[in-house]
């Protein structure tokens, strides 16, 4: 085992799982000190970037992963629903943005968009983005072609997760693999966007695997912008229906590891939160966690109202994180060629495909 990796503010890409592992198994209070120390070199620590996610079209998707209600092989009750309206689409934007929301995430339960699907989904980008929200959407699998033509239409940020490890990734989905996720991601920043990418834990996978999810993430080209870490909610008929539960002490762990691995980066937590107690999301965020999902419905799962949200805030001093206007236009990345900028500015975007809910 290595020995812990030092606080340091400097940005890698060559994190060792060995190194991350031994993060992990630091006692509690040693890694929350460590992590919340990176989080004060980089961000206000009572900000909270708020996001809002919408599913504009649910249900019915081809693909196989394991937790994903909106599968249409398993027997889930979702009912898929076709693409809404650019005009519903904004009523749900505007309310997003009058309960503080921040950036709106567009999510669609599709293996990847189809041409014809591209100008529908760029009119609601544009629409969106006129109310001055920051821009996200989770479409699955995207070409370079339609990686610019969101881009063009506005974007600010696509999502798209690696959902776990490599070495645990053959046991969560067989209809794509890891590279098309990496091929994804790399569209995505070729096209100037912002990344939001992250993982789910809590589905079976071992401590090593939630490592080397954090390892693969940190590995990347450019650290992703926003980093959704989801705990796995349950819906039976799918395949992890009745996995045993992730310890929460193991998910703030996570939490505090993403933090010290992704220093600059917006780590969310996403869903899994409305199941989560009050003190265990304060843990999270004194862990590092600066980002949640608030509102609307988490895809098809649910997410804790917006009253809760606010009354947490309040009882632990946090304020949301304002829209940074000028970030929304100039391709800020948070590493990588032509970064320098610290911090503080972003929204998030959803976990969907991988997306988690
Ligand atoms: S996570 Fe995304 S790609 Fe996977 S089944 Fe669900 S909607 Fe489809």
């Amino acid at each position: 085992m290595s020995a812990p990796a030092p606080v340091s503010s400097d940005l890698r890409h060559d994190w060792q799982r060995g190194e991350l592992l031994a993060l992990f198994e630091l006692p509690l209070p040693e890694l929350l000190h460590r992590a919340a120390s990176v989080h004060r070199q980089h961000f206000d620590p009572a900000q909270v970037q708020v996001s809002t996610l919408l599913s504009v079209k649910t249900g019915g998707c081809p693909e196989d992963c394991a937790y994903c209600p909106q599968a249409q092989r398993y027997d889930t009750g979702v009912q898929a629903q076709k693409l809404m309206d650019t005009a519903a689409v904004l009523e749900k934007a505007r309310q997003a943005k009058a309960a503080g929301a921040s950036r709106f995430c567009m999510g669609a339960a599709w293996r990847s968009p189809k041409d014809r699907d591209i100008p529908k989904v760029a009119e609601m980008i544009r629409e969106v983005k006129a109310l001055g929200l920051e821009t996200c959407a989770t479409l699955g699998m995207l070409k370079a072609d339609h990686a610019h033509a969101l881009k063009d239409a506005g974007l600010d940020y696509y999502n798209h997760n690696l959902d776990t490890a490599p070495d645990f990734y053959g046991d969560i989905i067989h209809t794509r693999d890891y590279q098309d996720r990496l091929d994804t991601l790399e569209h995505v920043r070729d096209a100037g966007m912002k990344t939001c990418c992250g993982g789910i834990v809590g589905m079976g996978e071992s401590r090593e695997q939630r490592a080397g999810l954090l390892q693969a993430l940190a590995n990347l080209p450019a650290h992703p912008d926003s980093v959704p870490i989801n705990r796995l909610v349950q819906v039976a008929g799918t395949p992890l229906h009745g996995t045993a539960e992730l310890d929460p002490f193991e998910f703030v762990r996570t939490i505090a590891v993403a933090r010290i691995a992704m220093p600059r980066s917006m780590v969310r937590l996403s869903a899994g939160r409305e199941s989560m107690s009050d003190e265990l999301q304060a843990l999270c965020f004194l862990a590092g966690a600066n980002s949640i999902f608030y509102g609307e419905k988490l895809l098809t799962t649910g997410n804790p109202d917006v009253e809760r949200d606010q009354a947490l805030f309040a009882r632990l001093g946090l304020r949301p994180m304002p829209v940074q206007m000028e970030n929304m236009h100039d391709g800020h990345r948070n590493d990588g060629p032509g970064s320098g900028t610290v911090h503080a500015d972003i929204t998030e975007p959803a976990p969907l495909c991988g997306r988690a809910a």
